[in-house]
């Protein structure tokens, strides 16, 4: 049977309850579910446990009085409440998944197979290094291969996250001045574009520095004569993300190198979106000094929930003695990690970012991506993302209002202009897409257009897959315009909670469940 994009097979599918044209997607987000704590049968348990021996206590009276508290459960209920939730919620193994900038792309099972080896599942970072030769081999091969593909002397493998990475990155470039004997530790101004994620003017900010914006240019990348403009002898950095997030791949990067060297700072690279050029460019080749590379976007392996994350970062000759411990060495007689101050030689560490040496499930996912495509793989890879965020932007360039003009990479950026006069924003559009089964694309950001839009399929996204996803786009952007703006402004629909309040939840967050009547109590 042939496939195609019609709706009214989508429709016929969402049965009675569905407000959208479509079911398309996953939408188990319709259940309830109350807390464990709510849930609670006083007493109950999954299993029958011996009685507590007496004990001498040793805790010198500090001993808990009152009971812990715990729910009582039997396995089943404790079995369908997590199972419930995992249904509440959106992943990528449910559908497309379009949130730009996040790199949403699927997580190969072959990854997970190997990570889950008994060999690398059961490891013990305590563990002595004799017994752990195949997991070092197995970070250090990874290390050698994130070194060829970004053409960079050093990686330091144990930073946990992208904001981590660019931590450690700061922190190395600050260490770097600080060492320089002519006396430029006045240096404390980094330079970066308005467009750029959030995490990097606040690990400029948290490493000392004062963040300096660079305004964009009309064609959405960095006004080189503005950056220019900009240098003096207290800049220490500048940090540029590439391709932007914009989705453009910034031309002047060479120069913006030659320039920021001259004027005696550091390159750092944001490397949050390097799954767009993967393979073909190495940013070594562009002039950086460091740049981080996340994981869990370029190679595969799961964000958040599904792990955690990693963001091993790269660094120049200039940078690489500053490098945080540990890191892993190599001779005859095998692999040892080095671990201790007193053995690290002329290098100067910041120090340690992390106990022990990383995330070795994630390294064992890395590799284990790297090695089944190879090289030319992943240059596949790269293409494939650039190619579908293109077609996407095609697809939908006559509906709605591309940002910039010509070909991006690998996410396209609309903003709201198509939605003039029609009394829908950009947040009523996301809200409409949950009803139609989908993730909202990234929105709002980046800061540089109004109402940004920025949907990035990732390559691993069939053009059906693809095809349902526009068609559901065009049919939003369609009924926008035709003026039924109260179908926006009722979305979602099909969720048990429709529009949260967002500030009060992140300003005020409330983590910790009370029991009726102790609320006011607890919230002195
Ligand atoms: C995702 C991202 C980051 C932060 O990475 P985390 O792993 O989420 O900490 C930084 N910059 C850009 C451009 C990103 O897309």
């Amino acid at each position: 049977m042939g496939h195609s994009s019609d709706l009214s097979r989508n429709r016929a599918a969402g049965g009675a309850g569905s407000t959208g044209d479509t079911v398309l997607g996953h939408q188990g987000l319709r259940l309830e579910e109350d807390l464990l704590f709510e849930l609670d049968s006083p007493g109950q348990s999954g299993v029958d446990l011996p009685a507590i021996p007496a004990v001498e206590s040793r805790l010198g009276g500090l001993e808990r009085r009152t009971e812990i508290g715990l729910p009582g459960l039997s396995e089943p209920e404790v079995v369908r409440h997590y199972t419930r939730l995992s249904q509440k919620n959106y992943a990528i193994d449910m559908g497309t998944y379009p949130l730009g900038s996040c790199t949403m792309k699927h997580n190969p099972r072959l990854n997970e197979k190997m990570a889950r080896l008994p060999g690398f599942a059961s490891l013990h970072p305590l563990q002595p290094a004799e017994t752990t030769q195949g997991a070092l081999a197995l970070i250090e091969a990874t290390a050698q291969w994130l070194k060829t593909l970004t053409g960079m002397p050093a990686v330091a493998m144990s930073p946990a996250a992208g904001a981590h990475g660019e931590l450690c990155g700061m922190m190395a470039i600050r260490a770097a001045l600080d060492a320089r004997e002519d006396g430029t530790t006045s240096r404390r101004r980094v330079l970066v574009p308005e467009s750029a994620h959030g995490t990097n003017p606040a690990t400029a900010a948290v490493c000392g520095f004062t963040v300096d914006p660079i305004p964009a240019n009309e064609a959405g990348r960095v006004d080189v004569d503005a950056f220019k403009a900009k240098l003096g002898d207290d800049v220490a950095s500048v940090m540029l993300t590439n391709p932007n997030t914009c989705g453009l791949f910034e031309p002047d990067m060479i120069e913006i190198a030659r320039l920021i060297h001259e004027a005696g700072g550091y390159f750092y690279c944001d490397g949050a979106n390097f799954n767009a050029i993967v393979g073909r460019v190495r940013p070594g080749d562009l002039g950086i000094d460091c740049m981080h590379i996340n994981l869990h976007k370029t190679f595969s392996t799961p964000h958040g929930g599904g792990g955690p994350g990693a963001g091993p970062v790269v660094l120049s000759e200039a940078l690489a003695p500053f490098a945080p411990r540990p890191w892993i060495v190599h001779d005859d007689s095998g692999f040892a990690l080095v671990e201790n101050e007193a053995d690290t030689g002329d290098a100067a560490p910041i120090g340690r970012l992390k106990a022990f040496h990383g995330q070795m499930g994630m390294f064992v996912r890395t590799y284990a991506y790297m090695l089944s495509h190879g090289k030319d793989g992943l240059a596949q890879v790269s293409g494939d993302a650039v190619l579908n965020a293109n077609y996407v932007m095609a697809r939908l360039q006559d509906l709605m209002t591309p940002s910039f003009a010509g070909p991006c990479m690998h996410e396209c950026l609309f903003d709201d202009r198509f939605l003039d006069g029609t009394d829908v924003t950009t947040l009523d559009f996301a809200k409409a897409m949950i009803d139609e089964g989908y993730h909202p694309m990234t929105m709002y950001f980046p800061l540089v257009v109004h109402g940004a839009m920025l949907i990035e399929p990732t390559e691993t996204e069939s053009k059906r897959g693809l095809d349902d996803f526009i068609a559901v786009m065009r049919r939003l952007a369609e009924n926008a315009k035709a003026g039924k703006a109260e179908r926006f402004a009722a979305a979602p629909q099909l969720t048990p909670r429709r529009r949260l309040d967002e500030t009060t939840a992140a300003r005020k967050p409330v983590l910790r469940w009370t029991p009726e009547g102790l609320e006011a109590e607890a919230a002195e």
